[in-house]
């Protein structure tokens, strides 16, 4: 098979190394042979963002414009084949990959349009006679380091805002599912970007990483991951006093209370917690749910999920493709027995699951009577387990969703305006659904969240210009 290689400098560059991407449904398919960089590709890239800095933060906005523009159309034009590629290196389902595909391509669209509407300030001194305008600037050369949950929409929405404003991007994606990272760079670099402007540099987090963490002429860093990594790239960013901003763990919660649609509470929970095989930073993990509904509750969600297909995620009728890899799996695995000796009942699933083909995959998980300091409970599992707490109403509801130490989403079912208010006032979390499952948000407003989930400024839609600019204040006495 052929390498795919790094791109860069403007040239596709053969590595040292390469490592088989395969693909979780059936772990005898290798989807490709992708390049390992070494430190030195880092390096080269790096340098390369740095000299093409200058001539790239003046170009013209409608040549910017026009690139992003480009990629948009084609990301779109080839959903299919892309998502297809998409599910079969990560394992989500056909349906969501080409939605994921699609949601990138909508991303590069917006910051297409984002531009030209790039706009400063222009007031008057105290000073008489003195004019003060107020500037957005490109930050210079940003790192993008992105995870293996959505291969094509993170590194999307990190990479169209950093060059919208004019930034130079070296990239590193996920080891684990570098296709849809590489189709994307192939995509940008065919759109008539310079050279030097975008590099993308495939490997490990330790080696090609660990050189955007250590070098000084990176000027900004957009991580997510998980939170040990997320702590090293602060740690080094505070040390080289570059910009950084982080999208890391969560623990979710979603509150049912007794006056929940009960439909619509089952609907938000098997697709907030299960959905995407429950690999989703967004997933509902917690489920909060008062006395009365409790009982209705469990059994409604079991018998959802009695119906929700395991299989191979580019099978028709699959509802939930594989674990990502197998030390995903024994994580998962690991979690489950944890549960269980904790005291919690695993109510429905979690076994191990064979299929046509070798994969890794796992039966959703639920457990029930659960308490809140629980393992399950407080640590992200990162799978389709998901827990029940059972408490007597609103105000213990609330006062649990908020005992965590992430803060990324928080949702409710009510049909209580009241109670809704008050949660979305209340909720310790970046983002808030009401009726509506923890994960799935729009692409054209602000993503994060607070706690130990987020740091820096918010990620998508017109907030994304915090990160991705710096502010100049000039004064003239003309
Ligand atoms: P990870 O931290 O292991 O890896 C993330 C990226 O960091 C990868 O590209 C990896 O190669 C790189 N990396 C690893 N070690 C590094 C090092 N020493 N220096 C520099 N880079 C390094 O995380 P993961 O397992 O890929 O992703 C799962 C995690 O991501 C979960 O915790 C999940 O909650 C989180 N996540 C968060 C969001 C969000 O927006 N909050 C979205 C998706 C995933």
């Amino acid at each position: 098979m052929n390498v795919h290689q790094n791109f860069i400098a403007g040239q596709w560059t053969n590595s040292a190394e390469a490592a088989d991407n395969i693909n979780p449904s059936n772990t005898r398919d290798v989807v490709g042979v992708y390049a390992r960089g070494s430190r030195q590709d880092a390096e080269a890239a790096i340098a390369a963002a740095k000299q093409a800095s200058m001539s790239w933060s003046r170009s013209s906005i409608q040549l910017r414009h026009d690139i992003l523009q480009k990629v948009s159309t084609e990301l779109l034009a080839r959903r299919e084949e892309l998502g297809r590629l998409l599910a079969r290196e990560e394992g989500k389902t056909l349906g969501e990959a080409i939605g994921e595909v699609v949601r990138a391509g909508q991303i590069f669209g917006f910051f297409a349009g984002e531009t030209l509407r790039l706009s400063g300030e222009k007031l008057p001194s105290v000073r008489p006679g003195v004019e003060v305008d107020i500037t957005r600037e490109p930050v210079g050369v940003v790192g993008i380091i992105t995870p293996w949950n959505f291969p094509i929409a993170i590194p999307a929405w990190k990479i169209a805002p950093a060059l919208a404003y004019g930034n130079c991007v070296v990239f590193k994606p996920a080891d684990l599912v570098p296709g849809s990272a590489w189709a994307l760079a192939d995509i940008i670099i065919r759109s008539g970007i310079p050279d030097g402007v975008f590099n993308l540099v495939m490997g490990r987090g330790s080696v090609v990483g660990d050189a955007f963490l250590t070098s000084p002429d990176v000027d900004a860093i957009s991580f997510t991951g998980s939170v040990t990594t997320g702590k090293k790239v602060a740690a080094s960013s505070v040390e080289h006093m570059r910009k950084f901003q982080l999208e890391l763990g969560g623990k979710n919660p979603l509150v049912i209370l007794d006056d929940a649609d009960l439909q619509t509470a089952v609907e938000c929970a098997a697709n907030g917690a299960f959905f995407s095989t429950g690999q989703r930073c967004t997933a509902s993990s917690r489920l909060i749910v008062t006395d009365k509904i409790h009982d209705s509750f469990v059994e409604a969600l079991k018998a959802r999920l009695s119906k929700l297909v395991v299989d191979d995620s580019l099978k028709d009728g699959t509802h939930i493709g594989p674990v990502v890899d197998q030390n995903q799996l024994d994580q998962d695995l690991s979690y489950i027995a944890i549960g269980k000796d904790e005291g919690a009942k695993l109510a429905w699933g979690g076994s191990r699951l064979e299929r046509g083909t070798p994969g890794y995959y796992l039966e959703p998980a639920l457990f029930t009577e659960t308490t809140p300091q629980m393992r399950i409970n407080r640590e992200e599992i990162f799978g389709p387990v998901a827990s029940i707490i059972r408490v007597k109403d609103y105000d213990e509801a609330l006062a649990l969703a908020n005992d965590t130490e992430f803060g990324l989403t928080a949702g409710i079912c009510t049909t209580s305006l009241k109670h809704a208010s008050h949660y979305k006032r209340n909720a310790e979390s970046g983002m808030v659904m009401v009726n509506l499952p923890t994960a799935g948000v729009d692409y054209h407003v602000p993503f994060g969240g607070r706690k130990g989930s987020s740091y820096g400024p918010r990620e998508q839609g017109r907030y994304a210009v915090e990160f991705y600019t710096t502010v100049k204040t000039s004064y003239t006495l003309p």
